[in-house]
């Protein structure tokens, strides 16, 4: 058996994890498509929801190098929509940056769930707290930015999780063992059995208590933040 090492450094996947961001993200697209509204008309208006998905959908398919940088997937796609209505190709590009300026500026307005703040404060009293993302919420932007002391995106790393890259970002950063990290996130898959491939401790966030999709379990579950210290006291054996 191998010697237990003490843990020093806790990772989080930050949307649905540290806050629910299906209200950041209704809201940015509301503002995004009120700006193209007011400053492209015709760009937006024809799509409903579904259209747009649709559209959407097609500049992925056409663009499958922007699949690790949604910002970047973002922004062809709104240049897209403009170029289709017509708009010349300077007017759209410009169109496309104010466009998602305006979606981003909203998309960090998020609210992190009521116990983040006391639990992030408590955990950054013992352990250096990172972040790893594969959306473009920027954790400094946040009232948590002051307890982590590392964040990577996705589209700086140029892989997504659960690619190993995002893993090893941490590890790195931090110069520590895998088995010295533990990596809280709610998806199964990009969080939980990407971190434990690289050799890292993991802990579930289920909120929604969701069935387990089967795969070998996170190391410890919790349905709340406030479950967090105990679960990561447990998995800490100096
Ligand atoms: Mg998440």
């Amino acid at each position: 058996m191998k010697p237990a090492v003490a843990i020093e450094v806790i990772t989080f996947d930050l949307d649905n994890t540290l806050w629910d961001v299906d209200p950041a993200l209704l809201r940015a697209e509301q503002v995004q498509r009120e700006w193209l509204l007011q400053h492209r008309p015709g760009a937006i208006d024809a799509y409903d929801h579904e259209g747009l998905w649709e559209f959407k959908k097609s500049v992925w398919k056409r663009h499958p190098q922007l699949l690790h940088n949604v910002s970047q997937m973002r922004i062809q796609m709104l240049y897209e929509l403009q170029l289709a209505a017509g708009y010349a190709e300077q007017e759209s590009r410009s169109g496309a940056e104010k466009a998602f300026d305006a979606f981003l500026q909203e998309r960090h307005k998020v609210v992190l769930y009521e116990e983040a703040l006391g639990v992030l404060e408590q955990l950054a009293g013992r352990y250096t707290l990172g972040a790893l993302t594969n959306g473009n919420a920027d954790i400094y932007k946040t009232d948590a930015g002051e307890y982590f002391d590392f964040a990577f995106l996705a589209e700086d790393i140029g892989a997504s999780k659960p690619h190993p890259d995002m893993f090893h970002a941490a590890l790195e950063r931090s110069g520590v063992e895998p088995a010295q990290i533990i990596h809280v996130g709610d998806n199964p898959e990009h969080d939980i059995q990407g971190a434990r491939e690289v050799g890292l401790r993991t802990v579930w966030m289920n909120s929604q208590d969701t069935e387990w999709p089967g795969g070998e379990r996170a190391d410890r579950e919790i349905a709340n933040l406030r479950q967090l210290p105990g679960a990561i006291a447990s998995l800490d054996t100096p």
